[in-house]
């Protein structure tokens, strides 16, 4: 479903990423104390592209993670916030649904997957202040990462996991 190539592009502008991040918390730019809002319906609007889908896929069968539940968790959340509904701004031009992430735990736990796997948008939202507590966070300019049509999460999970071999 994906190539090779691909997979190490996606590789290398998440290390690109986590270096920047290290840097942001040198500075006590961290999401220590925030309810993370990016992750909820408040503020989430994350697209992944397919090879993201299938690394996050991969990376769940690896911890034993039950797919199925997976799915199921990617269709209530497709229902639930009607990200089935195809709505465009202009023509060809779809507009981006919030939707509260499933990977979201909670509070204290935050986002349960971890850096090497999580989308590479989720990784550039960061806080531009200490204790900004979500109010001034913002996207970090990163390199583009080219794999085709962007999909909500639960979307894209479900169709990786139509196509799901346990290998990539
Ligand atoms: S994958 Fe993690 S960081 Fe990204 S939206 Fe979901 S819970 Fe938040
Ligand atoms: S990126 Fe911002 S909104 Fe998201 S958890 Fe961190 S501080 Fe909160």
């Amino acid at each position: 479903m994906c190539s090779q190539k691909q997979i190490d592009e996606l590789s290398r502008i998440r290390g690109q990423l986590l270096i920047q991040m290290q840097e942001l918390g040198k500075k006590d730019l961290n999401c220590v104390g925030c309810a993370a809002p990016c992750c909820t319906f408040h503020h989430n609007s994350m697209r992944i592209t397919l090879t993201e889908g299938i690394v996050l896929v991969n990376y769940l069968h690896s911890q034993a993670i039950d797919l199925t539940d997976i799915a199921e968790k990617c269709h209530a959340t497709i229902q639930e916030y009607r990200l089935d509904k195809e709505l465009f701004i202009k023509s060809g031009v779809r507009l981006r649904r919030h939707y509260t992430c499933f990977f979201f735990t909670n509070r204290e736990l935050g986002c349960s997957i971890p850096a090497e796997y999580k989308p590479l948008g989720c990784l550039a939202f960061n806080p531009t202040e200490p204790s900004g507590k979500g109010q001034t966070c913002r996207s970090m300019s990163y390199p583009e990462f080219c794999d085709g049509e962007k999909l909500e999460i639960p979307q894209m999970l479900l169709k990786v996991l139509q196509n799901f071999s346990g290998v990539l």
